[in-house]
């Protein structure tokens, strides 16, 4: 064990996840490739976790970060205005697509879905909400207390009732081998036989991820959230589309994930590739939903002036290279080399997801048992290879891959050989 592991462990939290058998730590990076302390270069396929969409070292982002060090504002409080909050603010809210878009800036993720649940609660007066089963929202008490994962439940108490709907993760899907049509029927009738039987019927939201992340890649048919949409509007329940991990055009049809399903959301949550390695997060809200808080609120760090100079940098470095249109283009690649790769191995079940978001879910040989046994292998055998991938899924049997959405056709040909080579590795181990 290295002596920074033994560190590590010595003065932080168990139940911080590492991954490895000897964990790595990251000195440099640039491009899609990070460089570890032993000084071995990986191609990144998880783009840090998700965080940097562009890539590393992108010399547009560090110099207006730079620029704004060099101003000496380091000052940050939203008791004044801050202008690159605002100009920021005035982007996303045009792209979010939500008609009279406000916009609140959080430094992570968790913080923009506890904000959105706060509002939906305190908008609708009521602390009912419905999340997804396999669901995951962050880690502060009351997006812990609704995650639909039982590997993140980390509190048995909760600020707030849930109550959890099917339909994130087709691939186990309880309704047995349907069309899309027909489970998406399933689905919306589990999701009212849910508000009938479970709630008071006075449910103040629905929060859910267009593709589950933590959850495994799990892809929903398109036009599920927009056929739950319709329920939702005859209880007046509020949707969140938790957009943390699929906005940013990740998915490479879309934008932002929700789209897939033809309906605007009421809230929209951010965080992760917007800072591109700087915390940044968010919610994007209807202005009425964002305004009805009455008491005084404030995010001390959220969209401080570095931060939002980055974020803003970065979302311009997406728009004008139009990003969206390379995650769908390398995206399709990857989809159709990984489903050629799941031919030949026995090992994987499912090859699922859009754009630069695919998860390869693994399954003892031949059959549909998870196997995080599997996970681990490949995880390795890809190391090993010079490629870092994400692992995850209700049974951490989940191989998930997501880049920076700045991916070359070359680094596709590599990540794929890489990637069948470890799996085809992991297929003998098991054996
Ligand atoms: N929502 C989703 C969909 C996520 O994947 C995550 C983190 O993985 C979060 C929220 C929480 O974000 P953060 O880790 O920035 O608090």
């Amino acid at each position: 064990m290295s002596e920074l592991l033994d560190r590590h462990r010595a003065v932080l939290p168990d139940w911080l996840a590492l991954y490895y058998e000897e964990p790595i730590e990251i000195v440099h990076a640039a491009g899609r490739r990070v460089t570890d302390s032993t000084g071995r270069t990986y191609l990144d396929l998880f783009a840090g976790i998700l965080t940097n969409a562009i890539g590393y070292d992108v010399a547009e982002i560090s110099d207006a970060v730079r620029k704004q060090l060099d101003t000496g504002v380091l000052h940050t409080s939203t008791l004044y205005l801050i202008r690159q909050q605002v100009e920021l603010a005035e982007k996303i809210a045009k792209l979010s697509g939500i008609p009279d878009a406000k916009v609140f800036f959080t430094n992570s993720g968790t913080e923009a879905n506890e904000t959105a649940l706060m509002l939906a609660t305190q908008y609708r007066r009521s602390n009912q909400v419905l999340a997804m089963r396999n669901s995951y929202h962050g880690r502060a008490f009351a997006t812990v207390g609704i995650t639909g994962n039982r590997g993140w439940a980390a509190s048995a108490l909760s600020p707030v009732k849930v109550s959890y709907v099917h339909g994130g993760y087709p691939y186990r899907s309880p309704f047995g081998e349907l069309s899309e049509k027909d489970y998406i029927a399933a689905c919306v009738a589990d999701l009212r036989d849910v508000i009938q039987t479970t709630t008071a019927g006075d449910v103040a939201c629905m929060i859910a991820e267009p593709i589950q992340g933590v959850g495994g890649f799990c892809t929903p048919p398109d036009g599920l959230f927009g056929a739950f949409a319709e329920v939702l509007r005859e209880y007046g329940i509020l949707l969140i589309s938790d957009e943390v991990q699929t906005g940013w055009g990740r998915t490479g049809e879309h934008f932002w994930g929700m789209q897939a399903h033809d309906v605007v959301p009421d809230m929209m949550t951010f965080a992760k590739g917007l800072g591109n390695g700087l915390a940044i997060g968010g919610l994007i809200a209807r202005k009425d939903v964002m305004d009805c808080l009455t008491a005084n609120s404030i995010s001390t760090f959220g969209g401080n002036p570095v931060a939002a100079t980055g974020a803003h940098a970065t979302l311009d470095y997406v728009l004008e290279h139009d990003l969206q249109a390379n995650a769908a283009r390398q995206g399709a690649r990857m989809l159709a080399g990984l489903r050629e790769i799941a031919a030949a191995n026995p090992i994987v079940g499912d090859v699922r997801g859009k754009g630069l978001m695919i998860g390869v879910e693994l399954v003892e040989p031949g059959g549909k048992e998870p196997s995080p046994r599997a996970a681990v292998r490949v995880l390795e055998h890809t190391k090993a290879r010079n490629l870092l991938v994400g692992k995850g899924g209700m049974h951490n049997n989940v191989i998930r891959l997501a880049p920076p959405m700045t991916l070359t056709d070359d680094e596709v040909e590599e990540a794929l050989a890489g990637l069948g080579a470890a799996i085809a590795a992991a297929t003998q181990d098991l054996e």
